[in-house]
């Protein structure tokens, strides 16, 4: 994985200056017959209050010893070649936040958010499958759809007055193109690009925005009402 300048901490949200040897700590090594390299990472939050510990590690080819300059060696050495591997390890990202786990948000479309997170570092491609099928079922339960095509779907919802901006349409058009061929492979698509981990990873930003907009706010909007309608009786009474 590529060693920024700047690093946000995963627990506590603070950006830091990356120091080698002083917050930040990293290991290469490879076989003898440089088959393989395996590089790791580890942060360490250099924040007061925190000081909790980061660990990455991916896998790929060793990076070229000749006839590269110096900076691409340089890059190479944070940014392995041929990557196969690529996972955090601390704190786990092996699962979708459980903020929304929630009551309001359906079972089904947690259970596949849930399942795109986890399969994000291991397989992009797999990740942007559930994500689509996720966004797919949060249009259905949200604009209470009938169930068809998500293609039409997104057509359906884009000519609903109001329902929803046009840069929410563009993000499921992208979702779905992305995750389309492994949903099911239609005869038509006869090219298969590669999803890198960044589409894979832009598709469950779009989930957890829409899941907030679209379920964890209004169902809070709901309780103020609630509570103000309480606050209203009470005082008639
Ligand atoms: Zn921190």
């Amino acid at each position: 994985m590529k060693i920024d300048q700047v690093h946000k901490c995963p627990y506590c949200g603070y950006m830091y200056q990356v120091v080698l040897g002083q917050n930040t700590y990293s290991n290469l090594f490879s076989d003898p017959g440089g088959t393989v390299a395996v590089h790791s990472v580890i942060y360490v939050c250099p924040h007061i209050a925190c000081g909790k510990v980061e660990v990455a590690v991916d896998a790929g080819s060793p990076p070229p010893r000749k006839g590269n300059s110096e900076s691409e060696r340089h890059k190479a050495r944070y940014d392995l070649p041929n990557a196969f591997f690529s996972s955090r390890l601390l704190p786990s990202e092996a699962c979708g936040k459980q903020e929304f786990n929630a009551p309001e948000v359906p079972e089904a479309v947690f259970r596949d958010y849930d399942e795109a997170c986890r399969l994000l570092r291991c397989s992009p491609c797999a990740s942007a499958t559930y994500s689509r099928r996720c966004l797919q079922g949060m249009v259905r339960k949200k604009f209470k759809l009938k169930p068809g095509k998500f293609m039409n779907e997104i057509k359906t919802l884009s000519s609903m007055n109001g329902a929803a901006r046009q840069e929410v349409i563009d993000a499921l058009e992208r979702a779905r193109k992305i995750g389309k061929f492994r949903a099911m492979p239609d005869d038509d698509v006869k090219v298969l690009v590669d999803v890198s981990y960044d589409e894979a990873k832009q598709t469950i930003d779009v989930i957890e925005a829409l899941l907030l907009d679209w379920f964890i706010a209004p169902a809070e909007q709901d309780r103020r009402i609630g509570a103000l309608k309480a606050i209203l009786e009470g005082k008639s009474s």
